[in-house]
């Protein structure tokens, strides 16, 4: 089956394996077939030699978290990522990948008034003990919430479709530590309704393509698009490659990771009494390997907490990855597992992680996470 991939980006792989340590999948199961190099492989046979799509390749397709933390750990900097994305896309586009029930949960997300009536339904649900704890819902699911209001034009603030419906107070949050800094905000809201991360790993690219359309015709202009979210973020950055557009390009460059923002305007910050907290820094994979700039998490964070404490793990991922905690309960949880480890092993006081999904899936071990801005916001205005 012809996958679509690129010959020179599946051939760039040497299969030297130096990238096996690295990925989560690999390090649980310690089978080939759950490694980079091994999904590499596996490509390569159904692209240039046609085999046939056994049950046995699919899941190795499927079980990878798409993290990414493969790519720094190659010498010859293949497109893992890309290839990834590419073969969802490819498997999908013929029905062996992403089935009906899959996509049905994935489509209200693009649509604001379809997400907030099924997440104010699986809040009340979820408060009647009605849903599945395998699912990792947060604790409360807002029902109602109050909207976010603008705080000037200065930057765009992009509110997402998940994360606002489950954390918005951790926009509100990162809104007011840029107001703090003298950066007014417009919550991007309807304009933005989703950034098609979700879809985009679920091989349903055609569906981020229309949303990056949309996205980029409704937030013309200059004006930097802040992203509170490491996975929206890391998939806004992308738009360039997957429009393949020299506006996409422009757009794509307007995007910054809140952190990576804040790290050049933190000295406006005002001076604070810091937060008698011990922090651990959990590095959303999609910050670490994909944006690559989760560096500026510590220097942000570093002014307005006692001590912050890096996790001994080389960044490995904790499991989450946009949906893999629902679709791949088991294998998340064993990852998440080793991640719980070496959390505790630093015995923080709290994490900080700029990811929802992270927080989420971390948050269902019993690892009390805040968003850093969230932890700024607290020591603002303690
Ligand atoms: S993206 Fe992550 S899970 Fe997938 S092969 Fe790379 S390191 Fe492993
Ligand atoms: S993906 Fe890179 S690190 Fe992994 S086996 Fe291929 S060349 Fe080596």
């Amino acid at each position: 089956m012809d996958l679509r991939l690129d010959a020179d980006d599946l051939n760039s792989c040497v299969q030297c394996g130096l990238c096996l340590p690295h990925c989560p999948t690999f390090r649980v199961t310690g089978d080939e077939a759950m490694s980079p190099r091994g999904r590499i492989h596996l490509m390569r046979e159904v692209q240039d030699n046609n085999a046939p799509l056994t049950p046995e390749i699919l899941d190795s397709f499927e079980t990878c978290v798409q993290c990414r933390g493969c790519e720094p750990a190659c010498p010859s900097s293949v497109p893992y990522g890309h290839l990834m994305e590419q073969t969802r896309e490819s498997l999908a586009d013929v029905g062996e990948m992403t089935p009906l029930w899959q996509r049905a949960m994935l489509a209200p997300l693009s649509t604001p008034v379809a997400l907030k009536a099924g997440s104010s339904l699986l809040g009340v649900a979820n408060k009647l003990n009605l849903v599945p704890k395998r699912l990792g819902l947060p604790a409360e699911v807002p029902v109602r919430q109050q909207p976010l209001d603008s705080t000037g034009t200065d930057v765009y603030f992009f509110t997402g479709c998940v994360m606002d419906a489950w954390q918005r107070d951790v926009h509100r949050a990162g809104m007011r530590v840029l107001q703090a800094a003298g950066i007014g905000a417009t919550p991007t809201n309807e304009l933005a309704p989703c950034c098609g991360a979700l879809q985009a790993h679920a091989g349903l690219t055609n569906q981020t393509r229309d949303l990056a359309e949309q996205m980029m015709l409704n937030l013309r202009g200059d004006r930097p698009i802040l992203v509170d979210s490491a996975g929206c973020g890391a998939a806004m950055k992308d738009y360039g490659h997957l429009l393949g557009t020299p506006t996409a390009e422009a757009f794509s460059a307007r995007v910054f990771d809140i952190q990576e923002f804040l790290a050049d305007h933190v000295r406006s910050l005002p001076t604070v009494e810091p937060l008698d907290l011990r922090v651990a820094v959990q590095d959303p994979c999609h910050l670490r390997h994909v944006q690559r700039v989760h560096l500026a998490t510590r220097t942000v964070l570093r002014p307005f907490v006692r001590e912050l404490v890096e996790l001994e793990d080389d960044g490995l991922c904790c499991g989450a990855g946009g949906a893999y905690s629902v679709l791949q309960p088991e294998l998340a949880g064993q990852i998440r597992d080793r991640k719980v480890d070496v959390i505790n092993g630093v015995r923080p006081d709290i994490v900080a992680s700029a990811n929802p999904g992270c927080s989420m899936h971390l948050g269902n071990a019993g690892v009390e996470t805040l968003h850093p801005m969230q932890l700024i916001d607290r020591a603002l205005t303690s």
